[in-house]
């Protein structure tokens, strides 16, 4: 981003549709949990009035029966946003059975001409959708799907690819994202009064999982959230970004993937902020950073869109050859917090003890498992998939592309992060590795530190215990150079 203030903004094309009447019109929420500043409802309301419905299918329970947190975090935004409805003059129908049968009978039974929702990115995701559409308009059904996840929408012509294929590589979309801005809030809609039965609302034990604590959760915990974090520790995102323990990210990643805030919010938010003219230039910087981060969301959401085979095949062609592993005997290790690198296991061990791992964090454990194991990045995003509360398939595939080098990166070589010179450079106290590795809690920093450097036999001082922490698995420089030696045989060679 360039210094000084941010560049002059310019309004995105809007949510104008020509105003339709129809008796009712259906609204399928997907991943939208709230009624507020919301693109699907607004241009839904313009057909008719809304009548608000929630269909479970057998692909949406399947995904929330795999992650309990996540499932946990879904029931308790849908019984707020049931609330949210009521308060608004309507009521949520719940509905549980395949997607295009569920909303055909509804819309008939109402008499609704057309149906609407938010689409979503992820490529099974998107091929279940056209689907859907397909078969409603079979049925004489109009169908209105809304970009409502994204601040600016991918087809938006202010952002276009001239391909028109999408963006492939972040800093020339961001160039062009940064100097757009997303609609003003958009207005409330009131919901119609429906005499039609509604099944219950989901619970976790529909999806065999147990309460479990995962926040408040609501579009006012949301954007209450968002408002402490717009506040004070967005000033200090410069550093809490790579630094785990120097200060809070946002941890908006769940609400923002399940709807409960809107990202154009955030951005909005966020421009207000950095226009504060008291701000240090460091606090604008930070301000700045954080405005990144949500373009890189929009970034992989539009990859998902425009490439519906990523959620298997790797973006870059040439890597489609590159055949990583499927498994390795210290996979276990990597999965459960065992590796003899501090680091890279607090991270694991903070996602399996929160549902949640710090940005920067993400970024070496991840490549830990893609060059030092040599697996595939499949492997690990289906892992995380299991236990990350958000629900964002779209963002972790562009994610994990990224960081194995076979994605929306135009490096030659892979990055390869080495653990121990990540945790010396961006844990430098150890504060992060003490909280999530009690064995290592008592230590003096030099000895966390050399853990890892080199592969020690396993320590069984009475300092350890029966808590001894395991040294490292391997030895990284040798696991980094085999695979760049494979990389530039089979990859740059050719
Ligand atoms: C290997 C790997 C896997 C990831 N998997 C996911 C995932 O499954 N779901 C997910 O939402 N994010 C994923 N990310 C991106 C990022 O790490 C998380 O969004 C971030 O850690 C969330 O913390 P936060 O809300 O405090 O983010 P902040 O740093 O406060 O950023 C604000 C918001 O911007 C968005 N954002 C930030 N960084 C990225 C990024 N690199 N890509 C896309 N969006 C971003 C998120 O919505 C985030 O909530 C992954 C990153 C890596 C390296």
């Amino acid at each position: 981003m360039s210094k000084g203030r941010l560049a002059p903004l310019r309004r995105t094309a809007g949510y104008d549709r020509p105003p339709v009447r129809a008796l009712k019109t259906l609204f399928a929420f997907t991943r939208d949990l709230r009624v507020d500043d919301h693109l699907g409802l607004a241009q839904a309301a313009q057909f008719g009035d809304v009548v608000p419905v929630l269909v479970l299918d057998p692909a949406r329970s399947a995904r929330l029966r795999s992650s309990p947190r996540r499932a946990a975090y879904y029931c308790a935004a849908v019984t707020a946003l049931d609330a949210a409805i009521r308060a608004r003059g309507g009521r949520l129908i719940v509905r549980r059975g395949p997607t295009a049968g569920t909303l055909r009978s509804l819309a008939r039974g109402i008499g609704a001409e057309t149906v609407a929702w938010s689409v979503r990115y992820d490529a099974k995701e998107i091929r279940a959708d056209r689907d859907v559409q397909a078969a409603l308009e079979e049925s004489g059904i109009r169908v209105v799907a809304v970009h409502d996840a994204s601040v600016v929408p991918p087809e938006d012509l202010a952002l276009s690819h001239r391909r028109g294929d999408g963006w492939r590589a972040f800093v020339p979309y961001f160039e062009r994202w940064r100097t757009l801005i997303p609609p003003d809030a958009l207005p409330a809609v009131q919901f119609a009064q429906s005499e039609i039965a509604s099944e219950a609302l989901p619970v976790p034990a529909d999806f065999g999982a147990r309460e479990i604590e995962v926040g408040p959760v609501s579009p006012a915990a949301s954007a209450q959230k968002l408002a402490a974090f717009l506040n004070g520790p967005i000033l200090g995102y410069g550093i809490a970004r790579n630094v785990p323990d120097a200060g809070a990210t946002s941890d908006l990643s769940a609400e923002l993937s399940f709807g409960t805030v809107s990202a154009r919010s955030a951005v909005r938010g966020a421009c207000a902020r950095a226009s504060d003219p008291f701000l240090l230039i460091e606090e604008t910087t930070a301000v700045r950073l954080w405005l990144r981060a949500l373009a890189q969301r929009d970034f992989f959401l539009q990859l998902g869109w425009y490439n519906d085979a990523l959620d298997e095949a790797p973006l870059q062609e040439k890597m489609r050859r590159f055949a990583f592993a499927r498994t390795h005997p210290q996979l276990d290790a990597w999965r459960s917090g065992t590796t003899g690198f501090p680091l890279v296991d607090a991270g694991i061990r903070e996602l399996r003890a929160t549902g949640r791992m710090h940005p920067r964090v993400r970024a070496i454990v991840a490549s830990f498992l893609c060059f030092d194991l040599g697996v595939d990045w499949r492997v690990g995003r289906d892992e995380w998939d299991r236990l990350l509360i958000e629900d964002d398939p779209a963002l972790a595939t562009g994610n994990w592309q990224w960081v194995a080098g076979v994605g929306a990166d135009l490096a030659a070589y892979p990055r390869i992060y080495n653990p121990v010179k990540q945790a010396h450079r961006f844990d430098p106290a150890a504060g992060y590795v003490r909280r999530w590795i009690p064995e290592l809690a008592g230590l003096p920093d030099a000895t966390i530190f050399e853990r890892g450097e080199r592969p020690q036999p396993q320590l069984s001082l009475p300092l350890f215990g029966a808590r001894a922490y395991p040294a490292p698995i391997l030895d990284h420089e040798a696991a980094a150079r085999a695979f760049l030696a494979r990389y530039r045989a089979e990859v740059v060679a050719v």
